[in-house]
């Protein structure tokens, strides 16, 4: 597999009153090119922080203490701010839950997709138009020729998400974060977003990085996910094996959370407990006191992720050296 993006490690810290509090602790995991990978987990987990580095934008005072992130084999962790900025607008574009966060509601959209267009690719005003038209219609505004000359508040928050997916894609990244992008829109419209999202990329050969809390999202529009707990990747592995042969007893209580609608309720499950907050996270696996499978080791010693029939997972049980290889059923 030829990689886009390699993350290695990667260590973002806040500096407290209290002390260093560690965010996110030797996360790993890679992207390809025209790939979706999903990152799920609960709240906390780590997957805006982990995006945010990714992109450039982790706010101060988090910053990134160890690791690596590499685009094409270019480190972009430690590049100085405009060139990073330069990056992040033109190889890496960024999808936030919220679209009004992305838009200026001072300028037309036409204005903002025309200035990322020209600021990133060497393109006549004409032919910047032109294109920025040509992605409205392809993101599924109607009427595009006369909307693009609209501002942000005249448009549905559906509408506006569309927008900002264009404006994500006017330089043609080879990446693109998208966090939450349709916890903010009605239930009706979210599975649309999905789709176009997924579809323009696709035809862009962009890769994604879909960062949700939706299992069922993931299931439908990913080729591999990533399940973050704690501050680390507890799982990664093709999206079909990660949801039917979890490896991680978190992967495996996450999955029976999903509700199934051929079952009746009782099959609705919460995994006990509640993740740990980051001002104390347990020793050995941080999963310890939630895990039904937990092991003496467990509590001293912290898995790093190892392969796990087809997915990788930090998790003890899958030590070759140890233990003979688990079946869990989600
Ligand atoms: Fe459970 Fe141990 Fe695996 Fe952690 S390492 S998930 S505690 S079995
Ligand atoms: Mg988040």
């Amino acid at each position: 597999m030829t990689t886009l993006l390699e993350v290695k490690d990667l260590v973002v810290e806040f500096p407290t009153r209290r002390g260093v509090l560690r965010a996110l602790d030797g996360v790993s995991f890679d992207i390809a090119p025209g790939e979706i990978l999903g990152v799920v987990g609960e709240s906390g987990a780590g997957k805006s922080l982990t995006g945010a580095a990714i992109i450039g934008l982790l706010e101060p005072p988090g910053r990134i203490a160890a690791g690596e992130i590499r685009l094409q084999g270019q480190r972009i962790d430690n590049l100085p701010p405009a060139q990073l900025r330069r990056i992040r607008g033109r190889r890496i574009g960024a999808i936030f839950q919220d679209p009004l966060t992305s838009l200026n509601p001072l300028y037309t959209v036409g204005q903002q997709l025309v200035e990322t267009i020209r600021t990133h690719l060497d393109v006549s005003a004409a032919e910047a138009r032109r294109r920025a038209i040509e992605l409205l219609k392809d993101t599924g505004i109607p009427a595009a020729e006369q909307r693009i000359d609209h501002y942000p508040h005249q448009f549905s928050g559906g509408m506006r998400q569309r927008v900002v997916i264009a404006l994500a894609l006017a330089a043609e990244p080879q990446l693109v974060v998208a966090d939450e992008p349709t916890t903010a829109l009605d239930v009706s419209i979210q599975a649309q977003i999905i789709t176009l999202l997924k579809r323009i990329c696709h035809e862009r050969g962009a890769a994604v990085m879909l960062i949700t809390h939706d299992m069922g999202v993931i299931a439908e529009t990913c080729d591999r996910v990533a399940v973050m707990y704690a501050g680390r990747v507890a799982e990664i592995g093709p999206v079909h094996d990660v949801i039917h042969r979890p490896a991680h007893p978190y992967t495996a209580g996450l999955m029976r959370c999903i509700p199934d609608m051929d079952v009746e309720r009782e099959r609705l499950h919460q995994i006990d407990g509640a993740m740990p907050r980051l001002t104390d996270i347990p020793r050995g696996c941080a999963f310890h006191p939630r895990c039904p499978q937990a092991m003496l080791r467990c509590h001293e010693q912290r898995p790093e992720l190892m392969p796990a029939g087809a997915t990788r997972a930090a998790c003890w049980l899958h030590d070759a050296a140890t233990a003979a290889p688990v079946e869990l059923t989600a």
